[in-house]
C-alpha cells in the first residue's frame, strides 16, 4: 500500500497532490484567492481551506445544497481556516462548470482562480502524475479509488508500459469516466494509453452509500493492518481489490500497490 494519507495531517493524499500544481498556478498567476465547489463532506474542500491558509489565499467554496447548522466537522474547520462558505441548490450546483454562472460568481465574489470540483483538471493530473516516481520497488500493478478520475489520470500518465492501472469507481455506472479520465490525459500527454481499466462494479449503490458487508470489511482490515480506511473510496477500492484476488483475477507473483488515497477527514463526521 502508497500511503497518501500519511503525507500531511490535513491536507491529505491525493487532494494535496491535485492542490499542489493548482495553487503554484494561482500564485505564479498573481491570483489573491482561489474558489472551488464540494459537497459538505468534501475531502477537496477540506484540503483546499487548510492549503489557502498556509499559503496566504484567500478561498471560496461552492457548497452543494443549503445550509445546515452547526456546520460539520468539514465545513466547520474550512471556516475556522478563513474560507468563504457558499450555498447552492442542487440545481445551482450543477452548473459549476457553465461560463455564465461562473461569471455571475466572479461579479459576485471579484476576481479568483478557478479550481474545478474535485481538483480535475490539467494541473491535478500533473500532480498526481508524481504518485508512481515515489514507490521505489518493483510492481505490476496499481490500483486506485476513483471519483472524478483525476487520480487515475495521473497514475496513467506516470506508468510504463508494461504495467497496469486499475480504477475503482466509487459512483453508480462508472463507465463515464472511461471517456473522461481520457479526456484528462489527452490534456498532458500526446501519447493514447490503453494499459488501464476501470472495475465497475464495487460502487455498493453510488457515491456515499454503503452496507454491513463493507463496513465489516473495513473494520477488519483496520484490525489487522491497523490502518483506517474510509466507506465512501478507499474502502470500495480494498474491497474490490480483495475480491478480484479472491476470484483469481491476478496471476500468481502479482505485485500489487493499492494507493491509499487519503480521505480519513470526514469519518468523524460519518461515524
Ligand atoms: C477525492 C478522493 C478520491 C477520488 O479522486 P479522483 O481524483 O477524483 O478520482 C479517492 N480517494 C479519496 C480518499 C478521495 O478523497
Amino acid at each position: 500500500m502508497k500511503r497518501e494519507d500519511l503525507i500531511h495531517p490535513i491536507v491529505s493524499g491525493n487532494k494535496w497532490r491535485k492542490l499542489n500544481f493548482n495553487l503554484a498556478k494561482a500564485i505564479e498567476e498573481g491570483h489573491s484567492t482561489i474558489l472551488s465547489f464540494g459537497g459538505a463532506y468534501s475531502n477537496h474542500i477540506h484540503a483546499m481551506a487548510a492549503a489557502s491558509e498556509a499559503f496566504g489565499l484567500k478561498s471560496i467554496a461552492i457548497i452543494r445544497g443549503e445550509e445546515m447548522q452547526p456546520l460539520n466537522g468539514t465545513l466547520a474547520y474550512a471556516k475556522s481556516c478563513g474560507m468563504k462558505l457558499h450555498f447552492v441548490t442542487r440545481e445551482e450546483y450543477k452548473m459549476k462548470t457553465n461560463e455564465d454562472f461562473i461569471l455571475k460568481l466572479r461579479e459576485q465574489f471579484g476576481e479568483f482562480y478557478l479550481i474545478p470540483e474535485g481538483g480535475r483538471n490539467a494541473e491535478g493530473v500533473k500532480g498526481c502524475t508524481e504518485i508512481v516516481k515515489e514507490i521505489d520497488i518493483e510492481f505490476d500493478c496499481i490500483c486506485t479509488a476513483c471519483g472524478t478520475g483525476t487520480t487515475m489520470a495521473g497514475l496513467v500518465n506516470s506508468l510504463a508500459e508494461d504495467r497496469k492501472a486499475i480504477g475503482f469507481p466509487v459512483l453508480k455506472g462508472g463507465d463515464f469516466l472511461y471517456r473522461d479520465i481520457n479526456d484528462l490525459l489527452s490534456e498532458v500527454s500526446i501519447m493514447k494509453k490503453n494499459h488501464w481499466h476501470l472495475e465497475t462494479n464495487y460502487h455498493f449503490g453510488g457515491y456515499a452509500k454503503w452496507n454491513n458487508e463493507l463496513l465489516s470489511f473495513m473494520n477488519n482490515f483496520e484490525k489487522e493492518h491497523n490502518i483506517p480506511l474510509d466507506p465512501i473510496y478507499t474502502g470500495k477500492m480494498m474491497y474490490g481489490l480483495f475480491d478480484l484476488i479472491h476470484k483469481g483475477f491476478f496471476i500468481e507473483n502479482t505485485t500489487v500497490i493499492a494507493l491509499h488515497t487519503g480521505g480519513l477527514q470526514g469519518l468523524i463526521g460519518l461515524k
